[in-house]
């Protein structure tokens, strides 16, 4: 029987299993019976264990270290042996200064015990006994992958070692299997279909014939066009299977110290949609997540259903499910979420695309989707608009209030740094961000990356960008510049453009004011959480609470403002308000300036919006729009029957 080990490897979150090596492994229970059996190693765990919690949950987590490399960079002396080390170097570019100094130390310590540890977990896995190893590598798992492999190469030349994931779609998989001889066959795009042929060919005993599938690289076909630029065949989003979480609820039951230390709950992943309905029509300028893949698949709902139901299960000792959707499918709310009886706790993540309406909202919030990234991106409609997000700031700001209502929480980050991004909306939000205050801030604030497969990355010339790789794969990578150009996922512009100096220049300011927004949420001021809030009291009296400033004030209001607060849910024009207020235009102008002057108004191109949460807020300012059926055909294919743990 043929023994296939599948490597989680750091920096993968320690808390949830890995979706694509679940789906590998039951894949192989489920094509090829008693002649291979697959097991899923969670040595992400062990390396959690290894560097400590703290540090290595802010390696896998943390916005800052993702864009250092440093998870990349660690592996390095393992994965090129023989190469320069370039700590001095790196540590010049990244994490410079007295700030740093604990943290550089911490990181040499570990790196000088790493080989060691690795050498411990292949024993431990008996990797170096098994017929294949495959690795999954997303974000900084591409050199700890590189770097196990070579040591189970050393040990045991016979094992075939594959490597697949997001970095490895064309042409990034192409370079790994030119340069780096110890990795055999490189999975480019999709491997569902891929990976059971490979497995055949491995049984069959012909390696030969799996230099001819178009999505399967190796030394011997990568430099030729058909290959290095395929990726694999996909498999239809309903021909779906259950994938093996087992392996994971056993590597956790063996880590009962991260369950007790780690600061993250563990949760399950799970698929119901492949590439963005909103892309396909306009591709965020930014936005990478699709691959070549942008075209939306979204599982058929009795399907989802039943997943769902599969996953609730769980329950009570796993609640939070995350879903690996770059976009939530919209007929959900309708035709899955009502459908949905989540067990208490239940918590479930989605990327999600606004506006969303009401009705969205309350059908996600009653079937436990509570937890969102909404991707607002920014509170200025200009750049909104650059980005060809298809939202404005005031529909941002109203899906912020709504998550107030409803008791959703969104995960959200500011960027900055757009090309053609005017400094006007930085000058702008420095008046501004302090009225933001009672609603969910965001992580922080970036510049913006420019990523592979980004409309950035592809036009960039249209763009007026020179990009070439982030300074730490030359610092990680003992490739030469054309190699590292096809291998990079993340861009830097090489001209010093007026858009990335007026970032730069309002990087701080902009980043003091979200870190007081964040303190003033999160009460660590000492104050209480802030409100802005429209409220009655029995008699009907409306009284206006604002504790934004950190002490609470109370405006009393008339039932004309209250009136005014809640039309203002949605935006309007002052011109358009006032051809029909039935108090006359000069009324309304007065309640408008005194509004303003209270700082309860978003304003933007001749539009307000009121801040105040009213209870009724979110009325989205135009019927979100349909997207298009979703693409292929449905084959509807039982799930396996395996009993919920
Ligand atoms: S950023 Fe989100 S909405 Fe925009 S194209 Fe990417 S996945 Fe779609």
């Amino acid at each position: 029987m043929l023994r296939v080990a599948l490597v989680n490897m750091p920096f993968a979150d320690w808390n949830r299993p890995s979706f694509a090596l679940g789906q590998l492994s039951t894949l192989i229970h489920r094509e090829f019976d008693d002649r291979a059996r697959a097991h899923v190693c969670y040595l992400n765990q062990d390396m959690a264990e290894f560097f400590g919690i703290r540090l290595y949950e802010a390696l896998s987590m943390s916005h800052d270290h993702v864009d250092t490399g440093i998870g990349e960079w660690l592996f390095r002396h393992i994965a090129f042996p023989g190469e320069a080390d370039t700590a001095a170097e790196y540590f010049q570019r990244y994490y410079r200064g007295a700030r740093w100094a604990d943290f550089r130390a911490q990181i040499l310590s570990a790196r000088d015990g790493l080989r060691e540890f690795c050498e411990e977990l292949i024993d431990r896995y008996r990797l170096d006994e098994a017929d294949i190893v495959g690795f999954s590598s997303m974000f900084a798992q591409h050199v700890p992958s590189i770097a196990l492999a070579r040591l189970i190469k050393e040990r045991s030349p016979q094992t075939l070692v594959v490597l697949g994931g997001a970095n490895c779609e064309a042409p990034m998989g192409s370079v790994i299997a030119e340069h780096v001889p110890t990795v055999d066959f490189v999975f480019s795009g999709p491997a569902l279909n891929t990976f059971g042929e490979f497995v055949q060919c491995v049984l069959d005993e012909d390696l030969e014939r799996a230099d001819t599938v178009p999505g399967i690289l190796s030394e011997r076909n990568c430099r030729d066009p058909r290959f290095r630029k395929a990726i694999g065949a996909e498999r239809d989003i309903d021909d779906f299977f259950l994938p093996d979480y087992d392996s994971f609820f056993e590597a956790l039951d063996g880590h009962p110290e991260l369950r007790r230390t780690g600061t993250s709950k563990p949760m399950l992943f799970f698929e119901t949609s492949r590439g963005c309905w909103w892309g396909q029509r306009s591709h965020c300028t930014f936005c990478g997540l699709n691959g070549e893949s942008m075209a939306f698949r979204a599982m058929a709902p009795d399907l989802a259903v039943r997943q769902f139901e599969w996953l609730f299960g769980f329950a009570p000792a796993y609640t939070s499910l995350f879903c690996t959707d770059n976009v939530m499918p919209r007929n959900y709310s309708r035709e899955v979420f009502p459908r949905l009886d989540p067990p208490p706790g239940a918590e479930i993540f989605y990327e999600v695309k606004l506006p969303l309406s009401r009705q969205d909202l309350r059908a996600m919030t009653d079937a436990g989707v509570t937890v969102v990234q909404p991707g607002i991106e920014a509170l200025a409609s200009s750049t909104l608009k650059l980005m060809g997000k298809g939202t404005t700031a005031f529909q941002n700001l109203q899906f912020l209030k709504n998550c107030e209502e409803f008791g959703i929480k969104p995960e959200w980050n500011l960027l900055i740094g757009f090309p053609g991004e005017d400094p006007a909306v930085y000058r702008k939000y420095t008046e501004e961000l302090r009225d933001f205050v009672h609603l969910v801030p965001p992580h922080g604030v970036y510049m913006v990356r420019f990523d592979r497969f980004s409309p950035y990355f592809k036009r960039s010339d249209e763009y007026g960008l020179a990009l070439k790789p982030v300074d730490y794969y030359s610092l990680t990578y003992p490739f030469d510049e054309s190699a590292l150009a096809d291998l990079a996922y993340f861009f830097a512009d090489q001209n010093l453009a007026p858009y990335m100096l007026d970032a730069v220049e309002w990087h701080d300011e902009l980043s003091g004011l979200v870190t007081q927004w964040r303190a003033a949420w999160y009460g660590e001021d000492g104050a209480a959480r802030r409100e802005l809030r429209l409220v009655a009291d029995d008699d009907g009296r409306l009284t206006v609470r604002d504790s934004r400033s950190g002490a609470l004030r109370t405006h009393p209001v008339d039932a004309v403002t209250g009136r005014l607060l809640r039309r203002l849910s949605s935006p309007a024009k002052p011109e358009q308000l006032a051809r029909d207020w039935p108090e006359g235009p000069d009324d309304l102008r007065q309640r408008l300036d005194t509004l303003t002057e209270q700082r309860f108004l978003f304003a933007e191109n001749g539009r307000v919006m009121s801040l105040v949460l009213t209870g009724a807020d979110g009325e989205i300012e135009e019927p979100a729009r349909e997207e298009p059926a979703t693409v292929g055909s449905r084959r509807l294919l039982p799930l396996l029957s395996e009993a919920p743990r």
